[in-house]
This record gives C-alpha cells, sequence and structure tokens, in this order.
C-alpha cells in the first residue's frame, strides 16, 4: 500500500501525522519536521502521543552525596540573628582564656554565666547562645560568630 506525503508528494512507507500552519498534514518523515506533531497539540485523546515525552519525574540520581561538615546546631530561640557560631568555638575560646591568663570561674563571672556553662563550652559539648558568644568574643578579643550566608 502507498502512502504520499501530502507536502512533497513523495511515497513513503508511512505518513506522520503534523500541524503545519494550523493545518493538519500526512507527511514524511523529511517534511514532518516542518511542522509540530499533530498528536501532541491538545487532540484531547489520551493515546500514545509522539515526540518528546517530558518526564515529570526527575531522573534518579544515585550521586552519593559528600559528608556533610559536622556543625554544631543553632539554638533555636535565640537565632533572629543570621550568625553561626564557628564549629571550633571550643578551643577558640580556650585559647582566648588561656591567652588572659584567667580560670574558667574568672570568665564565667565576667560574662555572668555558670562555670559549668564556660567547662561544657570548651568541652565542645554545649554550643554559646548567641549574646553568650557575644561576650566572650568581646572579653577575649576572639571572633566566633559568622555570618551565616
Ligand atoms: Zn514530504
Amino acid at each position: 500500500m502507498a502512502v504520499y506525503c501530502e507536502m512533497c508528494g513523495k511515497q513513503v512507507p508511512k505518513l506522520n501525522k503534523v500541524r503545519i500552519d494550523s493545518t493538519i498534514l500526512n507527511v514524511c518523515d523529511d517534511c514532518s519536521r516542518f511542522g509540530t506533531p499533530a498528536d501532541s497539540i491538545r487532540s484531547g485523546r489520551p493515546e500514545k502521543t509522539t515526540g518528546p515525552q517530558i518526564s515529570v519525574q526527575m531522573p534518579k540520581k544515585s550521586i552519593p552525596l559528600p559528608p556533610v561538615k559536622q556543625r554544631p546546631r543553632k539554638h533555636k530561640g535565640d537565632d533572629v540573628e543570621k550568625y553561626q557560631v564557628d564549629p571550633d568555638y571550643a578551643e577558640i575560646i580556650r585559647n582566648g582564656r588561656e591567652r588572659l591568663a584567667i580560670t574558667q570561674d574568672e570568665l564565667a563571672m565576667k560574662i555572668l554565666e555558670r562555670r559549668n556553662v564556660i567547662a561544657s563550652i570548651e568541652r565542645g559539648v554545649l554550643m554559646p547562645e548567641i549574646k553568650v558568644a557575644r561576650k566572650l568574643e568581646k572579653l577575649l578579643g576572639v571572633k566566633i560568630l559568622i555570618e551565616d550566608e
């Protein structure tokens, strides 16, 4: 059975239904690129569509995520300000305190905190709240708050 392209008249084994200038034509493969596949234009029929189908699903990527650098979590409640406490706060604070040659007790007194707060901070088990971090920065002359981007 011979079919002919409605555009160029060539005899082809199979025709493609395309829309060219708002007219549906049965054309050969060569001519079909001048139009858009008629099926993809809201034909209303849930038939198989020709042409590339846009998948809603994202291709599953199997790229493993790089290990996230561990970062102390911000305390809830005092994070209105966009600051993060430096992950090395424990070391920075201890070094700062030792530079001033004061004890944890003295440091605690100066910033009006309890000594075990200071001890926990220096052990890295307690992340100082922003306001405590500010006081420590000021007193010790160190930098432990980094601006969140
Ligand atoms: Zn043709």
